[in-house]
């Protein structure tokens, strides 16, 4: 592959393509909540937006560059491994501008029809070892979007991989990023990984570490979320610790600590660093988003809406921090709202939507918002229209223009 033809900067388009995403994601709302110490008073309602929120600076960059590419090849086949980020609106943005989404993974017919002509944007989360070589055999243009973030957890894998220590992945071994974050360690030939998504699993490896037990049981439990030949009796004797960049950051803390103590009680002090190894790699766009979300709630809100895909992962999490504080609930988008009595949301930790009622407290009420890395601001903008317009006020005065 010649470098033309692999893309990581984008193309210097960005006075071209600016008002067109401006037009698309920005709210005048929300810009004014930001020059106003991020609160809203209308009527007996106050609106307090998290001080972090919203689009990362990796979703920021993966969405201008697909503007970008649109805007550079106006007449070539334009693709997108997946969803660019986990947000409903964005993607069908961009579906929109006629970019075509390859679903069904490498070696699906959509992906062997590609060719030397067609050019492919990688999203933020990053393909796979196996993605990215049938990419490069087809001849394809190739943008890449993926995160510094992300590519920083891949080096530290790779390092593990390269040491002999095996990856133990914090994170959702059916999401993108760690199916691509797990596939680096194929690129050494005795790479080994498990992903664990969260503390029960932890303490199902932390217990084979102490104690052993049966092989064929734990890898009845692993099974699709470790490498291939994955060997729990010599892969689980030098281990490295990772994340998926948007996971809760305390529990991968606790993750991290529950594998060191099993191993530290197995091989003692003095072996740790030959067993154990571990870095943070949590972004810190997610840290940011959830620190601002513990502040929020220590602000005396009466309810939070967080506002986000109900596949992002981040946005999901920062529902989880919340529920037990105060009434939480996780909505796609306004329309969600459907009156000052009911409401569509996502439970946190659930997995299916369901309906909530008398969500929106009668009388003076402070309303937190927040939303995840992958969430427009025009999105937050149009909750806060529609509870604005529930309560009877009129949105062209809120605030005044
Ligand atoms: S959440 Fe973090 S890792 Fe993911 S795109 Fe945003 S900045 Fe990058």
């Amino acid at each position: 592959m010649t470098e033309a033809q692999y893309y990581t900067r984008g193309f210097g388009l960005k006075p071209q393509i600016e008002g067109q995403l401006s037009e698309d994601y920005r709210s005048r709302i929300v810009d004014y909540l930001k020059a106003h110490d991020f609160t809203l008073r209308a009527g007996d309602l106050t609106f307090r937006l998290a001080a972090e929120f919203g689009f990362c600076y990796g979703v920021d960059r993966a969405v201008e560059y697909a503007y970008e590419t649109r805007t550079r090849f106006p007449e070539r086949n334009l693709f997108i491994t997946g969803e660019i980020i986990h947000n409903p609106h964005v993607n069908q943005r961009l579906k929109d501008m006629g970019i075509r989404f390859l679903n069904g993974g490498a070696g699906a017919d959509e992906w062997n029809r590609l060719g030397d002509r067609d050019v492919v944007i990688l999203p933020a989360f990053g393909v796979t070892v196996d993605q990215m070589a049938l990419l490069r055999e087809k001849g394809c243009t190739l943008v890449d979007t993926t995160c510094g973030s992300v590519l920083n957890v891949w080096k530290n894998v790779e390092r593990y991989a390269r040491d002999g220590f095996t990856s133990l992945i914090h994170g959702k071994y059916s999401h993108e990023e760690t199916r691509a974050t797990a596939s680096r360690t194929s690129l050494h030939p005795h790479g080994k990984y498990l992903v664990v998504r969260d503390l029960e699993e932890t303490a199902q490896v932390a217990r084979f570490i102490r104690t052993g037990g049966s092989g064929v049981d734990f890898l009845l439990h692993f099974a699709p979320a470790c490498s291939r030949g994955f060997n729990p009796e010599t892969d689980l004797v030098r281990v490295g610790l990772a994340n998926q960049t948007t996971m809760l950051s305390s529990e991968s803390l606790q993750v991290a600590e529950e594998i060191r103590r099993a191993i530290l009680e197995r091989y003692g002090e003095a072996a740790l660093g030959e067993h154990f190894r571990s870095f943070d790699t949590i972004c810190s766009a997610t840290q940011d988003r959830q620190d601002a979300v513990v502040k929020l709630l220590q602000s005396g809100i009466s309810l939070l809406l967080v506002i986000g895909g109900y596949n992002s992962s981040n946005t999901n999490h920062l529902a989880e921090i919340a529920d037990q504080k105060v009434p939480t609930y996780h909505i796609e988008d306004a329309g969600c709202l459907l009156d000052t009595s009911s409401i569509r949301y996502k439970p946190a930790g659930g997995k299916e939507t369901r309906l909530g009622w008398h969500w929106l407290p009668e009388g003076p009420t402070v309303i937190g918002i927040t939303a995840g890395a992958s969430t427009p601001n025009n999105r937050i903008g149009e909750v806060i229209e529609r509870i604005l317009e529930f309560r009877g006020q009129d949105i062209r005065h809120v605030p005044p223009e």
